[in-house]
């Protein structure tokens, strides 16, 4: 069995997890956190960076700011998206209000738009608030 690689959503490590573990049990052999959660994660630029270089599981990048009133209505569906893909893919939101730079490397013009990436390319990408199902479709 291949080994896939996971970047830790909370220190950065990238962690190597045989396909079989890859399931909600699998930590971070660094600092223990869950590698696969079924929830949205909030990440800083740094994070992503790496994750979108080296994951062969899907990232599902929210970009989204605090003032945008679709990405608030967007928000409950991406977390029930998360679920839905749990195992199979990470949803983590990344703010551009915070970290405007990010929104300028991956080239957003308008939130909220969904990026997923794997093995360190691009290869989705979507503007607009989208339901649960949508956002599904989008990844699978
Ligand atoms: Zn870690």
């Amino acid at each position: 069995m291949s080994a896939k690689k996971l970047t830790c959503l909370d220190c950065g490590q990238v962690n190597r997890v045989p396909a079989e573990r890859l399931n909600a049990k699998a930590k971070c052999g660094t600092c223990g956190a869950g590698l696969l959660r079924a929830k949205v994660v909030d990440i800083d630029p740094a994070i992503l960076a790496k994750a979108a270089r080296n994951d062969d599981v899907p990232l599902v990048v929210d970009f989204w700011a605090p003032w945008c009133g679709p990405c608030k209505m967007m928000a409950p569906e991406f977390a029930k998206a998360a679920q839905a893909l749990s195992g199979q893919a990470r949803l983590v939101k990344l703010n551009t209000e915070d970290h405007a730079q990010a929104g300028v490397k991956y080239n957003i013009r308008g939130i909220p738009t969904l990026v997923a990436f794997q093995k360190g390319r691009e290869f989705k990408r979507q503007s607009g608030a989208l339901r649960e199902d949508q956002i599904v479709d989008l990844v699978r």
